[in-house]
């Protein structure tokens, strides 16, 4: 078996688009952007949405939109991919992290206790499409007493008069939270279409607006798209026509803009989203909860409460009671049998820049203890039943050798002769 990890969904709709995009001869920022963004004000139900060239870029805008700068603090959880604390830095301002629970997600009450009258926003991160608690958050930044605290410093602080809820919802396009789009919870929630996720145009990402009616929708959209383009009145596509060559600067802004080519994969993809795509995910998850319920050390990912539903970006499988080492290494042995699996996440007071920037794992011990039993399995439209249970197969194999190991019942010599037997049982799928 080789089975990948995450490979793009790339079918004819897809390609036909890349072609027809081509053949239209505009690809970048033009009726393709627009498309999609039209798609994901319906998938969402959100009152603006901006497409940008990635997730990172997406948030470092909407923390400058903000008026973010140095001397200002914005709270993030530990656990998390580096962009959410990088965009933070990129702005100048301080990344302030805090522990998570374990569903993965940042934990409101540790939230409540990291705010300052420094404390511009909060971004909750979605990991692996499970929505953060967003009634509790919501409802802490607007409590009085941390309303009060809140001193505001552009004018984008002043209309809002409150900390700013950001959603990193890289991973989660198409999860649901109070029965509609997880998205529609926070002031701004950010999609990453990245290779790797649900819904990708190579690289890509889109910002949802839902920002209180102090706003003008129109006003903010027009301006971010502005702001994609160096701050420049006229986009390319207007620049183009006839007599449309003169244009101003109006700011200084960011290029991060999509091109349409990008578009186009996604604009495909997501037009398959809601009826083939994100229920295929689910099928999946499914599979894998009902192959592994029987094993004791199993640890399900958050998938569905009353209120909300991940997308099945990811499949966070936790295993019971083993160590960093002894998760490394199943990882190993399921390369082994052509299994890729992931981590999803390192959390990011382990990596070598955040730990020389003063930040220890000790601080977070939920974070370290999620990470040390978690791996990522495949989860995606393309994968076969057969694949499907192969993997299965693998993993509780792969996870009773460490076990096995772990309660001394054998030898280290014997464990390697297991190790023959129990994957020749499973090669009888594919070879
Ligand atoms: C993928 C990812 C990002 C970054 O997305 P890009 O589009 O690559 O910038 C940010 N946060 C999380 C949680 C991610 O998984």
């Amino acid at each position: 078996m080789n089975i990948p990890f995450s490979p793009p969904f790339i079918d004819q709709s897809v390609i036909d688009q890349v072609l027809e995009t081509l053949q239209n001869k505009w690809i970048t920022t033009g009726p393709k952007v627009k498309a999609l963004e039209e798609e994901i004000l319906k998938l969402t139900d959100s009152k603006a949405v901006v497409c940008v060239n990635s997730w990172t870029s997406g948030a470092i805008l909407m923390l400058k939109w903000f008026g973010v700068k140095e001397g200002d603090e914005v709270i993030i959880p530990a656990y998390t991919y580096c962009a959410t604390a990088l965009s933070v830095l990129h702005c100048g301002a301080k990344p302030v992290m805090v522990d998570i629970n374990e569903e993965f997600c940042i934990d409101p009450e540790k939230v409540r206790q990291a705010i300052t009258s420094k404390t511009k926003a909060i971004i909750a991160v979605d990991i692996a499409g499970w929505p953060c608690n967003y009634n509790e958050l919501n409802a802490i930044i607007k409590e009085k007493d941390i309303a009060d605290l809140f001193e505001p410093n552009s004018d984008k602080q002043d209309l809002l008069g409150r900390i700013m809820l950001i959603s990193d919802a890289a991973h989660s396009i198409g999860a649901t939270y109070n029965g509609n789009a997880a998205a529609k919870h926070s002031d701004v929630a950010i999609f990453s279409f990245h290779a790797v996720k649900n819904i990708t145009t190579a690289e890509g990402g889109c910002i949802c607006l839902n920002l209180p009616t102090t706003f003008d929708n129109d006003t903010e959209y027009k301006f971010l798209k502005m702001y994609t383009l160096n701050g420049q009145n006229k986009d390319a596509l207007a620049k183009s026509k006839g007599g449309g060559w003169r244009y101003d600067i109006l700011f200084q802004g960011l290029k991060i803009n999509m091109p349409d080519i990008c578009a186009a994969i996604g604009l495909a993809q997501i037009k398959k989203y809601g009826n083939e795509l994100l229920p295929q995910r689910k099928e999946i998850a499914q599979k894998y909860c009902k192959g592994f319920e029987q094993m004791d050390w199993f640890i399900a990912p958050p998938l569905y409460d009353q209120g909300r539903e991940t997308c099945y970006h990811l499949f966070p499988l936790r295993v019971k009671g083993i160590t960093e080492g002894q998760r490394d290494q199943i990882i190993d042995d399921l390369a082994q049998l052509g299994v890729a699996v992931n981590v999803h996440f390192i959390p990011m007071p382990m990596l070598t820049y955040f730990k020389n920037l003063g930040y220890k794992i000790e601080d977070f011990p939920i974070a370290y203890e999620q990470y040390a039993c978690e791996i990522s399995l495949p989860i995606y439209p393309q994968l076969t039943a057969v694949e499907i249970q192969f993997i299965i197969d693998s993993v509780i194999a792969m996870v009773g050798i460490q076990l096995y190991k772990q309660n001394n019942l054998i030898e280290k010599a014997t464990v390697r002769k297991t190790r023959v037997i129990i994957p020749n049982q499973i090669y009888g799928y594919g070879h």
